[in-house]
């Protein structure tokens, strides 16, 4: 494979954009491919490479790329405008469907990203509690935003420092951590009292899927209403993707505040945050708990967003965690095989080889060969096959990926695993 139009495009973007990238997590040493164009499970880059893809932009394009019933509605969208600055029947049909899905969101705002959707919950939580702390499970990604921007530490309990320059130390020291899947360190920090609510991903998507140990997420529940602390479950990820109604459906679980993003806008920038009535209501203009935004609602997102809806309920989403299942066991069957010691991990359609035991939290997760991974990463992509370039980020499925496809990806990963 030849990169030479991607390798240009990068040492001209280095002297405009910081390290070359808009995002971080996209600054692929010693330099990413630069995608030209994009169509069903695939990429092509600059220099017409063509990759399977499982970065899949880091979860929102669940049907793949370029879906025709995804563009057919956004099409119809823009032949009657695109942004308004008024409010839209698209937005009351779209709130209706999502309430449908997710019963603990009786009302909810629409914003244009996930970080937005967080940063509003906890605006909420602490507006109506009267309290400032808030509680993160260390490794759990919310956005990047001042009051989750924390390092993690090492201890059972940590006291937020700052994980960027920038972020007051006043702010980061009313966020505190905890471990996943430790709900003695939970309540042990619930208890020190001053905290207006536990935020989390139900299933920790952004350290590689580590899923909930059995009980795990009713206890949090459990002993979140025993202390009077509201429960924020951040569904950027697991919305839509776990099931419809995301992990509260899966497991059953009813948080007072819920953040949805990334699928919801079928490929285009949407946040949502939504929950009872009572706490919802206090959003602004309804209540004193001030949001706003010129993107808010914005019909584009809703439209591609509904029609993602409708193709998953019509029996893609079922088909696309069954296809999961089949390629992780397959997976499976190949690191057993290697004898290495690695592991797969996920649920639905999240997947990752962990270069290690499977983690039950952060710290365990470290432990993993995450330079080994690198490596094979790059035996991958040369393979034609573009998964996230990190041991902790989350490679996803398409609905687009068929059998052939998914059949070529565990023989690449059987021969790139082996080094
Ligand atoms: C991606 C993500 C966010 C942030 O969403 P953006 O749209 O990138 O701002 C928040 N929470 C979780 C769990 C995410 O995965």
């Amino acid at each position: 494979m030849r990169f030479d139009a991607s390798e240009r495009l990068y040492a001209r973007a280095r002297r405009l954009l910081p390290g070359g990238v808009s995002s971080p997590v996209r600054a692929i040493s010693p330099f990413p491919f630069y995608t030209a164009r994009a169509e069903g499970p695939y990429l092509w880059d600059a220099d017409g490479n063509r990759f399977i893809d499982y970065c899949l932009a880091y979860g929102p394009m669940i049907l793949g790329h370029r879906h025709p019933e995804v563009m057919r509605r956004v099409a119809e969208q823009m032949e009657r405008g695109w942004l308004y600055g008024t409010p839209t029947e698209i937005e009351v049909e779209a709130a209706a469907r999502i309430s449908g899905l997710y019963p603990a969101m009786q009302m909810m705002r629409f914003v244009s990203t996930g970080s937005e959707a967080t940063m509003a919950a906890l605006r909420i939580a602490r507006g109506c509690t009267g309290k400032d702390r808030i509680v993160k499970i260390e490794g759990g990604f919310h956005g990047a935003h001042d009051s989750v921007l924390i390092k993690a530490g090492s201890g059972a309990t940590t006291h937020g420092v700052p994980d960027s320059r920038g972020v007051p130390a006043d702010t980061a020291k009313n966020t505190l951590q905890v471990p996943y899947n430790d709900l003695e360190a939970m309540d042990d920090v619930l208890k020190e009292g001053g905290i207006a609510a536990v935020i989390m991903e139900p299933v920790l998507g952004n350290i590689g899927p580590i899923l909930p140990d059995k009980g795990y997420l009713d206890g949090v529940r459990k002993i979140t209403r025993e202390r009077d602390v509201l429960l924020i479950f951040d569904e950027v990820i697991t919305g839509f993707r776990l099931s419809l109604g995301g992990a509260s459906q899966l497991y059953r679980i009813e948080p007072d505040l819920t953040t949805l993003g990334k699928i919801i806008g079928g490929g285009f920038p949407i946040g949502v945050v939504g929950g009872s009535s009572d706490l919802m209501e206090m959003v602004s203009p309804s209540g004193g708990v001030y949001q706003a935004g010129t993107f808010n609602g914005s019909p584009i997102p809703l439209a591609a967003g509904m029609a993602t809806l409708d193709v998953l309920e019509a029996g893609e989403l079922s088909d696309l965690n069954a296809a999961g299942d089949r390629l992780r066991s397959a997976l499976s069957q190949v690191v057993e095989d290697l004898g290495l010691g690695y592991s797969v991990t996920g649920i639905a359609s999240m997947f990752k080889v962990f270069f290690g035991p499977s983690p039950r939290n952060y710290q365990e997760a470290l432990a993993c060969d995450k330079d080994g991974y690198l490596r094979f990463f790059r035996r991958m992509l040369e393979a034609g096959i573009f998964l996230t370039p990190s041991q902790y980020e989350t490679d996803f499925l398409s609905a687009a990926h068929g059998v052939d496809v998914i059949d070529i990806t565990v023989e690449a990963f059987a021969s790139c695993l082996k080094g």
